[in-house]
């Protein structure tokens, strides 16, 4: 009975849980503040078919992309920067990635960006308060807006510039321009 009563309330979510791959019997004990034997004794009371354990469990490589995805603004890590973490070729990468975003592990996005110029650029926009322009012409890209532009369009989650312009900065900026075309 006392058993019963610990997981009383939570058996739908919990039966979603366990029919979710991904997360383990221990995982599971811990989120629901109970017992590895609890869990087992729910399955077995309940008669729940847990999928077998798959290929993305068991894989080095997937873990990794895994580990590598979680990172706060990943989705904008160059694809390259991304092998070169694991030590893992071209062919090897697509093929586990793809099992990944297809079994919704990891964002749609990850590992899509090619660019490592991009990459550099956007490292620099998520942590410094300079214009989009400035963060161009340090990492040698004339159109990192557009290129921002076209991400957003497509989806990917980019968040607000850290630097903003205000009517200040606005107007020094016009003032700057000015004076650069009379000097020549
Ligand atoms: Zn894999």
């Amino acid at each position: 009975m006392a058993i019963h009563g610990q997981l009383r309330g939570v058996e739908r979510e919990l039966i979603r849980d366990l029919k979710e791959a991904t997360i383990s019997v221990s995982q599971l004990a811990k989120k629901y503040g109970v017992s590895r034997q609890t869990i087992y004794g729910f399955i077995g009371r309940k008669g729940v078919k847990r999928p077998a354990r798959e290929h993305t469990k068991q894989c080095s490589i997937c873990q990794g992309l895994i580990r590598i995805a979680r990172k706060q603004h990943s989705d904008f890590l160059a694809s390259h920067t991304i092998r070169e973490e694991l030590g893992v070729g071209k062919a090897a990468f697509f093929y586990h990635i793809r099992i990944l975003r297809s079994k919704r592990l990891v964002s749609q996005k990850f590992g899509k960006l090619y660019s490592r110029r991009a990459e550099r650029a956007y490292q620099i926009y998520f942590k410094k308060r300079i214009p989009v322009r400035t963060i161009g012409k340090l990492v040698g890209l004339k159109n990192f807006w557009s290129i921002i532009r076209k991400h957003k369009d497509l989806g990917w989650n980019v968040p607000a510039p850290l630097f903003t312009y205000n009517s200040k900065d606005r107007r020094r900026s016009a003032a700057k321009r000015i004076r650069r075309k009379k000097q020549g």
